[in-house]
């Protein structure tokens, strides 16, 4: 385990903005961890766990030091005719992961495919795409209190978990290293193919009987199709989280433009596309320099080059305020902001 000094931080996250970090240290097992954060040197600097860096925008450098979570490993902790339990470390990729389950015929991680990031930040903002959340399939989370430095595990209720969010976002932010996550996986279970693209590209290819291995393969594509791989252009995925409205609202707008869809929470609020609202503020394809909102997916901002954290932040608040000013609506973050 090598402690390195004023690091750039740049080849460690996906937007590709400049930032230093006062230390920088990978950890590659758990005994790594635990020697790194309870030396006397480090308990008191400031901690900031990363993993793939898809997930998070820095606007300055980082006083304090930047723990890079490499825990790796897949581990087949029990199994039955119907189910596994997967132990995985929090630094494996996370499509890997999924790659993984797919060729062992698992079933519940296929329409997650293709997320950049790691194992451990899945349970943190609950990821989910195409119809499925990662909370669906976690059976607990493991791993160590920074206050305590003791190991601690959360089941699946005790993590809190809700859209986009969960209790390491919220009351454990920054106080708590998951270094693994336990998923139960179906082995005989039954694909989600509601989410309509997917059912387009089902009936497109005239599958008769659909495995998760096709169900990743159709993510796969829509997501090529739509999305800006972070090798190409730097971005962080959905830099807002889809705005739920109260059911009057909802009808409010949608007298005004008939082809705003939505889906029904619960009895009284309906959740909304953030990108729709980005694009009927005209926003879609908008540059102000190197910063700008993708014209595939408005909900995407991209750095085509050279922007700053503080440029990026600086243009998304522009774009909060213009839907705020068209829509009374207030765009939430999903960034996490450094
Ligand atoms: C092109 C693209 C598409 C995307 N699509 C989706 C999508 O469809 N659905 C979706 O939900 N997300 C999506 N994302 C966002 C992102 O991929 C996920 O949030 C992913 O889980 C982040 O993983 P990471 O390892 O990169 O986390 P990081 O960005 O490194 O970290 C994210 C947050 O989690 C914390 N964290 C990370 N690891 C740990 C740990 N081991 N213990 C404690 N805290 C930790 C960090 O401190 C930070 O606050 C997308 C991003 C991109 C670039």
């Amino acid at each position: 385990m090598t402690i390195q000094k004023n690091i750039s931080l740049k080849q460690f996250n996906t937007f590709r903005v400049e930032a230093f970090a006062k230390y920088f240290c990978e950890v590659n097992n758990l005994s790594e961890l635990k020697s790194l954060i309870t030396t006397d040197h480090f308990e008191n600097e400031q901690k900031l766990i990363l993993g793939g860096g898809s997930n998070i925008l820095f606007t300055k450098d980082f006083n304090g030091i930047v723990i890079k979570n490499c825990i790796g490993g897949i581990e087949v902790i029990s199994e039955s005719k119907d189910n596994v339990l997967l132990e995985v470390g929090a630094g494996h990729d996370w499509d890997e992961l999924v790659e993984y389950t797919v060729n062992n015929g698992f079933y519940g991680l296929e329409n997650l495919s293709l997320i950049p990031g790691t194992v451990g930040a899945s349970p943190i903002q609950n990821i989910g795409a195409y119809g499925a959340e990662v909370k669906d399939v976690i059976e607990s989370v493991k791993g160590l209190s920074l206050e305590s430095f003791e190991q601690n595990e959360f089941s699946n209720s005790e993590c809190n978990f809700g859209y986009r969010d969960s209790i390491f976002k919220t009351e454990l932010k920054n106080k708590f290293i998951v270094t693994s996550v336990v998923f139960s996986l179906s082995k005989n279970g039954k694909v989600n193919t509601n989410y309509k693209a997917i059912e387009n590209y089902i009936s497109e290819k005239k599958l008769s009987k659909v495995t998760p291995s096709e169900v990743r393969s159709a993510v796969i594509a829509i997501r090529r199709s739509k999305l800006p791989d972070p090798r190409e252009i730097g971005n962080a995925g959905s830099f807002f989280k889809n705005p739920v409205i109260s059911n009057n609202k909802y009808e409010e707008i949608k007298s005004n433009y008939s082809d705003l869809n939505g889906y029904q929470v619960d009895d009284s609020s309906v959740k909304i596309y953030a990108g729709w609202l980005i694009d009927k503020c005209g926003l879609k394809g908008k540059r102000v320099n190197d910063v700008g909102v993708y014209e595939k997916q408005a909900l995407v901002i991209v750095n085509y080059g050279n922007s700053t954290g503080g440029e990026i932040l600086e243009f998304s608040d522009l774009i909060i305020s213009n839907v705020y000013n068209k829509f009374n609506i207030e765009l939430v973050k999903e960034v996490n902001i450094i």
